[in-house]
């Protein structure tokens, strides 16, 4: 340590980099934390998950408010108040952030508020954000730099007009007609916020469906959904140009048929994907190798190329999710420490907090199709859940993938209002190694939405209460 500042330093303080900061320093490391915030939190906590997450909640409540008319409960038409409502998503930002403060104080953590880029193998240049430089000779370095939205090359980014999920957040106004390229995670999630809030929103999405690579049967539940909230839903369609005017965005779309429409937008959000940030942290100075996509290459223990430095979260691979991340910061410090360790969850669930949420973990259907994976497959339609029904939301799905051989639960899908909950369910059995009949025997809570899992588990066997179907043995 004699010849070193800092034995660990950690570049990128989101949810990869905070975590396995506090990790390393509650397991007696000593640690150096950088990134130009004033507080740790990234992307998730300052421009993305929570502030998203916050504005979904108040989008479902609106939502919620509006479907309850026909149980003979009137709610007045929603008055928004949008800077109320963009001070309570800054104030839950800053309690989170704040929080995050003072754990790194009372953990001890060296926070440098800055940027830093890699001399060599042992030492970063940090360019503090008070201007002041300064050299830091670290024994281990883990990169956890995140990601940043993939900007579309015909779009004037420094217009108003043009927003990303960073500037959509910041919830400036809200436009009559957005436009929002990409029908993906962020694009839906942040589109259906705009259209609560009373935008008129139309996505684009240049394949054939809505989340590509998610099952079907799943998305076609939301996409039911989303055909009401939105204005319209244009698939296999690309924007050919876009002109910034003073009334407005000109927006000329190709459809699958090669027909072009003009149409006249007020904003447009771009949703395109998310791009490894892996620029100007001198990596060429390192023995680090990026991959064929630009994302950093580690091994199962979250090793670069370069002995000394390691790599986790976005900036090392896909699924690009905080919860990934954070799980790989967790392996990378342990390795650092010693520990004979690897990155080998047996699944990592997604989810989509649209509303209705689609969530999944473990293998999808379209995967063991393109796979050839043998599988059988349970569906429990919410329709015949009593507590759906009561919440009024039967739009609703679980499936379990199942082995035909052990039995074993494979993936599960469920689509549903609160799916981003029970999905953990699945998490757990996977990693578990339950079959259908652990699951079926497993007493779950009645009336609630978890008991779908369950039905879905007997219905592989057949014996399901609410749902009849023949039986395969
Ligand atoms: P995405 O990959 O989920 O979706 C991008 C979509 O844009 C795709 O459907 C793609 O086909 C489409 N597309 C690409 N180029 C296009 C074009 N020129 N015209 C029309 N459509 C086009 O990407 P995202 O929504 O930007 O999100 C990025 C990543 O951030 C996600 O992959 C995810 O890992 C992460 N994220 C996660 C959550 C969550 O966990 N709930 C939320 C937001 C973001």
């Amino acid at each position: 340590m004699t010849d070193y500042d800092t034995q660990l330093a950690v570049i990128g303080a989101g949810p990869g980099g905070y975590a396995a900061a506090f990790f390393a320093a509650d397991i007696g490391l000593q640690v150096t934390l950088i990134d130009p915030e004033e507080r740790p939190g990234g992307v998730c906590l300052y421009r993305g998950c929570i502030p998203s997450k916050t504005l979904l909640h108040a989008a479902k409540l609106i939502h919620e408010a509006g479907e309850i008319m026909d149980w003979g409960i009137n709610f007045r038409k929603p008055v928004i108040n949008i800077e109320k409502l963009r001070d309570r998503k800054n104030d839950v930002v800053s309690k989170l952030t704040g929080g995050l403060g003072q754990l790194i104080k009372q953990r001890k953590i060296n926070y440098l508020r800055g940027i830093a880029g890699f001399r060599d193998s042992h030492t970063l240049t940090v360019n503090l954000v008070d201007g002041e430089q300064k050299s830091l000779r670290f024994e281990k370095a883990i990169i956890a730099t995140g990601s940043r939205p993939t900007l579309l090359p015909m779009l004037d980014h420094d217009s108003a007009r043009i927003l990303n999920s960073t500037t959509a957040l910041e919830l400036s106004s809200v436009p009559k007609k957005l436009l929002v390229i990409g029908g993906g995670y962020i694009g839906l999630e942040l589109g259906s916020v705009y259209a609560a809030l009373g935008s008129k929103v139309t996505v684009v999405e240049m394949t054939k469906g809505l989340l590509p690579g998610v099952d079907r049967d799943l998305v076609r539940i939301l996409q039911k959904g989303l055909k009401d909230a939105f204005e319209a839903i244009l698939l296999e369609t690309t924007v050919k140009a876009l002109k910034i005017q003073k009334n407005g965005v000109k927006v000329v779309v190709e459809g699958a048929d090669g027909d072009t429409h003009s149409r006249l937008f007020d904003k447009v959000l771009t949703a395109v994907g998310r791009r490894p940030n892996t620029t100007d942290l001198g990596l060429e100075n390192t023995g680090i190798e990026l991959d064929g996509h630009g994302f950093i290459q580690v091994d199962d223990q979250q090793r670069t190329g370069d002995g000394s430095i390691f790599a986790i979260g976005d900036v090392a691979g896909e699924p690009m999710l905080a919860h990934k991340a954070s799980h790989e910061g967790r392996i990378a410090v342990e390795v650092i420490a010693g520990k004979n360790v690897v990155f080998e969850p047996a699944t990592i669930p997604a989810v989509v907090f649209t509303d209705p949420e689609i969530a999944w973990t473990g293998i999808t259907e379209t995967e063991a199709k393109e796979k050839s994976v043998e599988y059988q497959v349970s569906r429990f339609p919410w329709a015949a859940s009593g507590r759906a029904l009561t919440l009024g939301r039967s739009d609703g799905l679980t499936k379990l993938l199942v082995d035909p051989t052990s039995e074993r639960i494979l993936g599960v899908g469920i689509v549903g209002a609160g799916a981003g909950e029970m999905i953990a369910e699945g998490v757990l059995a996977i990693e578990m190694g339950a079959n259908v009949t652990d699951i079926g025997l497993s007493i779950h809570p009645h009336p609630t939405l978890s008991e779908t899992f369950k039905e879905a588990a007997e219905i592989f066997h057949g014996v399901a209460t609410h749902v009849y179907r023949k039986r395969r043995r």
